[in-house]
């Protein structure tokens, strides 16, 4: 019988996860049926429910409804613990298990597809909402020599950091600041803010890029965005956006569903639009 899933949100339309996922399911050859779900503002949990109701298996979630996946699971992993959000979530019975695999898609990227262990390097990440939330604790597991946190609203950024640091028991020093404060330079910079969806770029100076610095845009599909650009000027040629990310946590997500984890190497080049 064919098992359903779907991804959730409002708006819906520009999601890629179904292309991505019944792309993971054709290489698999696992039978599954995935849609997209548009629900209301204030309608989330009906919308689940109907969709649990019709045999619904799983669901990928979506902005703006991330913090209501939270609320509406039962049993919740860790990483959506730490993150404050769900992207990713499991039905069985009465039972609501809730994930966010958006922190370990973006780690595996950047360690495995781009070739960049960030064990022993200096890790910059713009913004402090739940993108960087949930990459706090994949990112700590890979023990960079330091983490900085830096954030237009200053205080979001010292409190991630400081739970950053009770999670992890202080083993990697981790640091929330304001734009104006950022010293040094980076081996690792990545833009976590929702800056690149509207073309505006966060107050950043060129030298927090480090010579051989890889910088990385989450935001994805947008082409060279001006935070890549402004890398681009300062020298940097290791440039991506989050497209990679996107798959890996699909993936995730897939294998915690289905028990087996797709290649993304093909959806990824499928989905890619050029850094230009
Ligand atoms: P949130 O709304 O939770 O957080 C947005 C963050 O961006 C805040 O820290 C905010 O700062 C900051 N910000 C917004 N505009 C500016 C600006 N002009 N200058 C400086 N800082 C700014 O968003 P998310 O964390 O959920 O998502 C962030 C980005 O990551 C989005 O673009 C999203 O598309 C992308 N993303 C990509 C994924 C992928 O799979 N590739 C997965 C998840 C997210 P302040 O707190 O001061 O308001």
């Amino acid at each position: 019988m064919t098992d359903r899933y779907a991804v959730i949100g409002n708006p819906i339309e520009q999601s890629k996860s179904p292309l991505i996922h019944t792309a993971f399911a054709q290489v698999t050859g696992q039978d599954i049926d995935y849609t997209k779900v548009l629900a209301p503002l204030g309608g989330f949990a009906q919308a689940v429910d109907a969709f649990r109701a019709a045999g619904g298996r799983g669901m990928n979630v979506t902005a703006p409804f991330k913090l209501d996946a939270f609320a509406y699971a039962t049993n919740l992993a860790p990483s959506a613990q730490m993150a404050g959000a769900v992207n990713a979530m499991k039905f069985d019975g009465d039972k609501v298990y809730a994930e966010n695999f958006d922190g370990l898609g973006l780690v595996r990227d950047v360690v495995h597809n781009l070739d960049c262990p960030l064990q022993g390097r200096r890790v910059l990440i713009l913004g402090a909402g739940g993108a960087t939330r949930g990459a706090l604790l994949p990112l700590l597991a890979q023990s960079p020599a330091e983490v900085v946190i830096v954030n237009r609203t200053v205080a979001k950024a010292q409190e991630l950091a400081g739970l950053a640091r009770q999670h992890q028991m202080g083993q990697v020093p981790v640091h929330g600041m304001g734009y104006a404060d950022v010293a040094g330079a980076f081996d690792v910079v990545l833009n976590a803010t929702s800056a690149s969806l509207t073309s505006e770029l966060p107050p950043l100076p060129m030298t927090v890029f480090a010579p051989d610095c890889l910088a990385y845009d989450l935001t994805y599909g947008k082409g060279l965005t001006p935070f890549l650009k402004l890398a681009r000027q300062a020298g940097v040629t290791r440039l991506a956006d989050g497209v990679g990310m996107l798959a890996e946590q699909a993936a995730e997500a897939f294998n915690w569903w289905r028990g087996v984890r797709p290649e993304t190497a093909a959806v990824i080049e499928q989905i890619t639009v050029p850094l230009i």
